[in-house]
């Protein structure tokens, strides 16, 4: 039994207890690394000293304008160094950091700024049109200062204070302020509110730090890595990985448009050892002309959505090597991962791609991951086939919805992260996604997962991107309905029967799309596809074809 007087004798001191903060990180990448290129965007560098010193007067600047400790500070911006250095300058003011995302309309733009109560607004001089209509739609604009990135396009921002002449009124040499407590929040990030308004995910300085140093271990992150900015900084903090580059002394190369070309030659002009993408970025990559492999090692973690199998195969095929994640804005981005496992090297290609196209076990730093029956709330049996709700819980799940503890409560219900995914649990512990809650589809009473039906499609090789959604049947109340983008290379003639066929020999008849639309696939910022666009296109076709049997 646990002796309580030892413990009451041996209270924690400034000695073994500091709040956990990433701040820390940037803080000692200067004094081990301080001529180690921290930062290569075109022909800018910064050390780590100068990332430091740039951070400290940002924090500096912000307090002289009156920010205040808990206030928050936001930014709309690319993959560009001012983003790194809000990443650490805000908090560092003891600010909260509230990103957003730069393919945001006005209203959602002004949305956010007036729930967060955003006290200054960073902004690129790109985004001056929307960001002007946002402000005129608030009662108390933030102090806008203009970033005058010399590769953005478009000039019409006319902010209060230019981005460099604000931290020339900053003092460098202030330290970044630490937290007093590591369940202080760290940034704001707002889910894409595709029902609704959208929700700002509070998180804090300890699960930032866990999160971070997660990444770092996982991603076998270290002094040489050079990680080139492919993710939006926007998303998620960029997993972490704004931190955990920081953490382990590596370079971030930033990108401001995220185009295959661009990428291919950044990996070869700057020795790109790491990268983050989205599945559907992976595609263009495979897909773009100039996809020569690059001369060194490349490893690249993929998630945001499920990744098809061959997709992973034709990236390691052209030698980059794959690690699968999934997560969510309520988990600091990556929750779960597709680990390696003793003999998967030995396995052939395609069997390795569909291992790894599995979610996985929970990540380092999460306690636990798990598939639950959604109506017992019993674990599942692990069996490869039993449907459930994907949950996670630990350090690094947010703290909450801002100002919604509604929403917080439902999420956060029965000491569970609720993920809205529908997953089954395999007899070796990993977990695989089968659907989301809502993208699941029920024909004549049989779920269809949207994905499997997807895995097939991104088989053809003509396809570059698939979708499938449930489209209202008169008859088996839904059926799959497959959007479908070909390869630039594709030949004509490929139609949407003969994808259907395609299909119908690799799957259940009545898995297979009774329609395929040949088109360009909506995406977010992230380039996600939007499913509940797709949807609506679905219902659309199926409401002009109800004068017509369905069959
Ligand atoms: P949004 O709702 O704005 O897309 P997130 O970026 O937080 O917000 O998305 C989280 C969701 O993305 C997850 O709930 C899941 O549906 C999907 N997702 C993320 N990673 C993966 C993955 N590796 N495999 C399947 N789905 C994923």
């Amino acid at each position: 039994m646990m002796n309580p007087t030892l413990e009451h004798e041996l209270a924690p001191n400034a000695a073994n207890h500091v709040p956990l903060s990433p701040l820390s990180f940037l803080k000692r990448a200067a004094q081990v690394y301080p001529q180690r290129d921290a930062v290569v965007y075109g022909n800018r560098r910064y050390t780590y000293q100068q990332l430091h010193q740039r951070s400290r007067a940002l924090a500096s600047a912000l307090e002289r304008v009156g920010v205040q400790p808990g206030e928050r500070v936001a930014i709309l911006a690319p993959n560009i160094p001012e983003m790194l250095e809000a990443h650490y300058g805000v908090p560092g003011a003891g600010a909260v950091l509230v990103c957003i995302n730069i393919r945001l309309e006005a209203r959602s733009i002004a949305f956010i700024l007036r729930h967060c109560a955003a006290r200054v607004l960073l902004c690129d001089r790109e985004f001056g049109a929307v960001v002007h209509q946002a402000l005129a739609m608030l009662d108390t604009p933030p102090l806008l200062v203009g970033i005058d990135d010399a590769q953005a396009e478009g000039t019409d921002l006319a902010p209060n204070l230019d981005y460099e002449s604000f931290l020339a009124q900053g003092d460098g040499n202030r330290p970044l302020s630490a937290p007093h407590n590591e369940w202080q929040s760290i940034a704001i990030n707002y889910t894409s509110g595709t029902t609704g308004d959208p929700k700002g995910v509070v998180l804090h300085h300890r699960g930032a730090y866990l999160n971070a140093c997660a990444g770092a271990l996982i991603f076998q992150l270290g002094p040489r890595s050079v990680y080139l900015w492919t993710l939006p900084m926007f998303h998620c903090n960029g997993w972490s990985h704004t931190w955990a580059v920081t953490l382990s002394g590596g370079c971030h190369v930033c990108l401001r448009k995220v185009q295959p070309e661009a990428i291919h030659a950044a990996i070869a002009a700057h020795g790109v050892t790491h990268l983050s993408a989205a599945p559907v970025v992976m595609s263009m990559l495979i897909h773009a002309p100039a996809g020569a492999a690059p001369s060194q090692a490349v490893s690249v973690i993929t998630g945001g959505a499920a990744p098809p199998s061959a997709v992973i195969a034709a990236m390691e095929a052209r030698g980059f090597s794959i690690t699968h994640a999934y997560g969510m804005t309520e988990s600091y981005g990556p929750s779960t991962l597709c680990l390696w496992q003793p003999g998967v090297d030995e396995l052939p290609l395609e069997a390795r791609a569909r291992f790894m196209s599995r979610q996985g076990v929970a990540h380092p730093m999460l306690e636990e991951a798990t598939v639950l029956d959604s109506e017992t709330g019993q674990p599942v049996p692990a069996d490869g086939a039993t449907l459930g709700e994907l949950v996670v819980r630990g350090n690094t799940v947010m703290k909450g919805y801002l100002h919604n503890p509604e929403a917080t409560r439902s999420a956060l219900a029965g000491g569970w992260l609720h993920t809205g995914d529908l997953a089954v649990l395999h007899p070796d512990g990993y977990v695989e996604i089968k659907d989301r809650a809502k993208d699941i589809i029920i024909s004549g009473g049989e779920n269809i997962s949207s994905l499997e039906i997807e895995e097939v499609l991104y088989q053809h090789p003509e396809v570059l991107e698939a979708a499938v959604v449930a489209r209202p049947d008169s008859r088996w109340g839904e059926t799959p309905h497959a959007f479908v983008t070909l390869c630039a290379e594709a030949q004509a003639g490929i139609t949407g029967e003969e994808l259907i066929r395609w299909c119908r020999e690799r799957l259940a008849h009545f898995k297979a799309p009774r329609h395929v639309s040949l088109v360009a696939l909506p995406k977010t910022a992230t380039g996600k596809i939007q499913k509940f666009v797709l949807r609506e296109w679905a219902r659309q076709a199926a409401a002009a074809a109800s004068d017509r049997p369905e069959g």
